[in-house]
């Protein structure tokens, strides 16, 4: 009973898989595939599925499900499964609950790979699906609703251009249509957003960010109400998805730091946003919780601050992006997001080159962006960093 007036980051903490005959005080990493039987009969009700408990690493195991439990804790989902990556949360996602005819509707701001399952993968299955500008408004979404229409997916804030969909009203049109809503919740963690509060169905994570924080492992989750997490854990068990144990205790651990790395990660952002907010060398500073972002009030209400990402837009476009780039002594330059180590990624170049300059446009990708994961280390070395680049690549 206590256990649920517990703040969700102590329960990222103590929530534990059960103490061995060890008695160790840190969990151990169960690096097994499989799990023995007591008896014959344990072994029959255990595949009947008529009592709880692991088979088969594919199926569960215990350093997966206590990853879980605490990510469940945290979104405040009734049920939840891991998964070897992000997007292998978001396939199965989309192969558990669409068929062949259905289709789905997305905010166009979406992660590379996921624009790439709707447009290259689904298609072959016979799954459509209808984009909905980032600025649209609740009579778009509704336009964008078919019959035929399954789920919708969004992404918020949106990566990299930090566009936000408004949960609620999106939600609220879901319901109304009888169509579920799966929000991508990788950008803000569960500790600063919890999409389920605000009418979504089911939230999916890429792990692989600032969950485990330190850019080490790959790993994803899907969360939400038992049916269907009970139809995404039929297709995971018998596709195979799933984390290994060893990320998953990887995982599991980060998630005790995730509440302090977070409340760092966002007052570095805004300092270091605020810092460059007017800066003479940049056209632009997107950073949710500046005041001068223009979805600024929609940020206050569904997220507790604002992420870990900034967009810088520089002066001068691709070619003093690419000198800024070039000019970085600390910064690394690497496509990744949410480590302890600041990272600056240009998208139209790398990340989002896939698209074509008209679709990059439309989700606010202009030559002169550079996203800046912003790390732990001192503000100041950050900063400072910045400023050099930007003066020598002028
Ligand atoms: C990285 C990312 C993914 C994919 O996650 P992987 O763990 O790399 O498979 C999905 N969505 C968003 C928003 C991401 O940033």
């Amino acid at each position: 009973m206590a256990d649920r007036e517990r703040a969700p980051e102590t329960r990222a903490i103590r929530e534990q898989v059960k103490t061995t005959a060890q008695r160790e005080h840190s969990v151990p990493l169960f690096l097994t595939s499989s799990f023995v039987f007591d008896s014959a009969e344990q072994a029959r009700a255990l595949f009947a599925d008529e009592i709880p408990g692991n088979v088969y690493s594919r199926y569960s195991n215990p350093n997966a499900e206590e990853l879980v439990r605490k990510l469940c804790a945290m979104e405040g989902a009734q049920d939840g499964l891991a998964t070897a990556s992000g997007m292998a949360a978001v396939f199965a996602v989309f192969a558990s609950l669409l068929s062949t005819g259905d289709h789905l509707v997305a905010g166009r701001a979406l992660f590379g790979s996921t624009h790439q399952l709707l447009t290259r993968v689904l298609p072959r299955w016979g799954i459509e699906h209808t984009y909905v500008d980032v600025e649209a408004t609740d009579d778009d979404w509704l336009r964008a609703i078919r019959p035929s229409t399954k789920l919708v997916f969004v992404e918020t804030p949106s990566n990299p251009g930090l566009a936000l969909i408004d949960l609620e009203m999106v939600s609220g049109i879901c319901r109304e249509r009888g169509v579920l809503l799966v929000v991508d919740n990788c950008f803000t963690t569960p500790y600063l957003q919890q999409p389920i509060r605000f009418g979504a169905d089911l939230v999916v994570h890429s792990a692989t960010k600032f969950i485990d924080g330190q850019g080490r492992t790959l790993g994803g989750a899907v969360l939400g109400p038992e049916e269907l997490i009970g139809e995404c854990r039929y297709f995971i068990r018998h596709t195979g998805p799933s984390i290994s144990p060893f990320n998953a205790w990887v995982l599991s651990k980060s998630l005790e730091t995730l509440a302090v790395r977070m409340d760092r990660h966002c007052e570095s952002s805004l300092g270091f946003a605020q810092h460059f907010e007017g800066h003479a060398e940049l056209e632009r500073v997107l950073y949710p919780f500046l005041p001068s972002h223009p979805q600024h009030e929609l940020a206050r209400k569904q997220m507790s601050a604002g992420g870990g990402i900034v967009a810088l837009i520089l002066k001068g476009g691709l070619d003093r992006a690419r000198r800024f780039l070039d000019g970085l002594d600390l910064l690394s330059h690497s496509p990744n997001l949410g480590d302890t180590r600041t990272i600056v990624t240009h998208p139209a170049s790398t990340t989002h080159s896939k698209l074509s300059g008209e679709e990059r446009q439309r989700v606010g990708i202009t030559p002169g962006m550079v996203r800046v994961s912003v790390g732990l280390e001192r503000l100041d070395d950050i900063v400072e960093d910045v400023e050099q680049a930007l003066a020598r690549s002028r």
